[in-house]
């Protein structure tokens, strides 16, 4: 048997820790539900070529975070929402359940082992 309490809470945990980050970088869109990039704000004192490209590669960065970090987030909502059905914990190709070191590492599985998706 999961122990759904201590899955939830880990699940809490990594989500809080995920916004956090996420908040860090850039602001939710609430019409679109993404996360969006945040430019630093703008000095217009120092705004300067060099500062354009900074600014510019710092917007880079921190976009590719949050398309790394985005997927990850929505996983754990996904498992947040799915944690008190029946299926929980089991895979979605094969439905047995999965293996339990693998929830342990990530209790927002979906899959088992065998149909880890790549
Ligand atoms: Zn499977």
């Amino acid at each position: 048997m999961l122990d759904k309490k201590k899955i939830k809470i880990q699940l809490e945990t990594e989500r809080d820790l995920l916004v956090g980050q996420l908040g860090d970088m850039g602001k939710l869109n609430t019409e679109t539900g993404e996360w969006e990039a945040m430019p630093e704000a703008l000095d217009y004192k120092v705004s300067d070529q060099n500062d354009m490209a900074d600014r510019f590669e710092d917007y880079e960065s921190k976009s590719s975070m949050i398309r790394s970090l985005e997927p990850r987030l929505q996983n754990i909502l996904f498992a947040l929402k799915a944690i008190n059905k029946e299926s929980f914990g089991k895979c979605e190709i094969c439905k047995k359940d999965i293996e339990k070191a693998r929830m342990d590492a990530n209790p927002a599985a979906r899959t088992c082992k065998k149909h880890l998706e790549s």
